[in-house]
């Protein structure tokens, strides 16, 4: 067999790919948008229907391109935390998921009591926050009195996007979740590679409602295209398989993805790290024989500011003519820019910073703005990186990069010269689905570390060139910006 096929079910679109084990390479995509629903101010809710249609119909595609007996298996990535519940005996959803961004549950989050904040902390490696599943989980028990019903009678399921794909593809018979989707519902210890007890209590989730959880390179169970069975094997959260697809298999190793947000994670090996500047510990990949894991940081506002550049002060038309606006400049000229448009995350955590666009002169011109917010994104990047060196006592070697900014070179270059690191590009830029594609070859033995270490070819690498003392004035500027972003209150 030749091919296997990774879903990416992110939050804006589901997108399936052939990935050709012969080349290392992908051959086909096919790709569907899924909506969102805003119902009221700061809650986001999405329709589990839609995305396990789409998903299935994605996955149609793939395989039937290349005929359902070529498929070795299928790989799994998704958007993490989005919580999603449905009926055991229907596989109906009984209510809209509650996708990761949304924040109807800060209030009870705010009032978590400090032991079980500690418990939260020392247990999952999160920081209590209603991002993760936990409180999505524990508002639908509360409010969806269906949910409550199903759950009295064991008929209910709550898991994460991954869970309700694999359940939906294997009609039904697979109730399970991979170790790092587990590690984002705030309910899982990640030494024990099993649920806490008494957060599961606090949540007011019983176990049987959850997945069972297995390692990343597990075969989950089959599903089933025009009658041919094609084994689920390899699953992952986005960040996660990102990670593994950049082949950051090793203690040290790091990968930044700048999408809409930025997502730093550092591998730590098999050293739970416990972080002590407001970083995540999360679960890198978990195999029968290991648990690698990883620190996670991330800014909100990464690619968005340039979005902002764009559609809110029209100053671009496109993204990517951001990077021969900033060019075309020496330096910002004194301009410095904080994209803290709601609140600043790690390793500041501050929800009511607002951005802030100092040292404005008579002589600024909007080439200065937008060079700006470019190095606003790799001093960013900065932060998270300095308190991942300091929790790990692990030098960052390199960075590797991925998502849709990693094709300004600008930014690239100004971010190796920020770090003092050199930044790699890999020739394949979609990691996500990379990650989950060799996750599913090596859970079916098609392909080993050491194959995934080679197989990433680097299309460029920056290194630093920019004199030393020069970015560390630009980055202290920057950290002053940030304090005085802090104040508005
Ligand atoms: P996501 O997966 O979060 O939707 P992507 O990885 O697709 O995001 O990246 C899209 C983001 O990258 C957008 O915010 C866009 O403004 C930004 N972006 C894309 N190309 C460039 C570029 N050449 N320079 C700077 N930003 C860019």
């Amino acid at each position: 067999m030749k091919y296997v096929i990774a879903l990416d079910a992110g939050t804006t679109s589901v997108r399936a790919f052939v990935f050709d084990l012969r080349s290392g390479r992908f051959i086909r995509g096919a790709q569907q948008e899924v909506g969102q629903s805003y119902p009221q101010p700061g809650w986001v809710e999405q329709d589990a229907n839609e995305i396990y249609f789409k998903s299935a119909y994605v996955l149609n595609d793939c395989v039937n391109a290349v005929g359902a007996e070529n498929v070795a298996g299928i790989g799994i990535t998704n958007q993490r935390e989005t919580a999603v519940m449905w009926n055991r005996e229907t596989g109906e959803p009984v209510c809209p998921a509650i996708v990761w961004q949304c924040r109807r549950t800060d209030a009870f989050c705010a009032a978590i009591d400090g032991e079980t904040c500690k418990r939260i902390k020392e247990r999952t490696g999160l920081l209590p926050d209603a991002y993760f599943s936990a409180s999505k989980i524990k508002w639908n028990l509360d409010h969806i009195p269906a949910a409550r019903r199903l759950q009295a009678a064991g008929k209910l399921c709550a898991g994460t996007v991954d869970s309700y794909l694999i359940y939906k593809l294997t009609g039904g018979k697979a109730f399970v979740t991979d170790h790092t989707n587990a590690s984002r519902t705030m309910l899982f210890d990640i030494r024990s590679l099993d649920y806490d007890a008494e957060l599961l209590r606090y949540f007011s989730v019983s176990r049987d409602m959850l997945p069972e959880p297995r390692a990343c390179t597990s075969r989950m169970g089959e599903a089933v295209f025009g009658g041919v069975k094609i084994p689920i094997a390899g699953v992952a959260g986005d960040q996660q398989a990102a990670l593994y697809g950049q082949a950051c298999l090793s203690e040290g190793d790091a990968k930044i993805t700048y999408g809409t947000g930025l997502f730093l994670l550092f591998s730590t090996g098999e050293k739970c790290v416990s972080s002590e500047n407001g970083l995540l510990t999360t679960i890198g990949y978990t195999t029968a024989e290991k648990t690698v894991y990883a620190l996670e940081g991330s800014a909100f506002h990464a690619g968005s500011s340039v979005q902002w550049l764009r559609d809110g002060l029209g100053l671009l038309e496109t993204s990517a003519e951001s990077e021969q606006l900033a060019r075309s400049v020496p330096d910002t000229g004194g301009v410095c820019f904080v994209p803290a448009f709601s609140g600043l995350g790690a390793p500041y955590w501050n929800g009511e910073a607002r951005g802030l666009l100092s040292g404005l002169t008579r002589g600024t011109k909007k080439e200065h703005i937008v060079r700006a917010v470019l190095e606003s994104i790799a001093y960013g990047a900065r932060d998270l990186a300095d308190c991942m060196q300091r929790d790990s006592k692990i030098r960052l070697r390199e960075i590797k990069c991925d998502g849709g900014a990693c094709a300004n070179d600008f930014l690239m270059q100004f971010q190796a010269d920020v770090l003092g690191i050199s930044v790699n590009r890999p020739c394949e830029r979609e990691s996500t689905a990379l990650g989950a594609a060799l996750l599913c070859a090596v859970s079916l033995g098609l392909t080993d570390e050491k194959e995934i270490i080679n197989l990433r070819k680097s299309e460029k690498i920056f290194t630093p060139a920019q004199d030393r003392s020069r970015v560390e004035q630009g980055y202290r500027d920057y950290r002053f910006a940030v304090e005085r972003a802090l104040l508005r209150k």
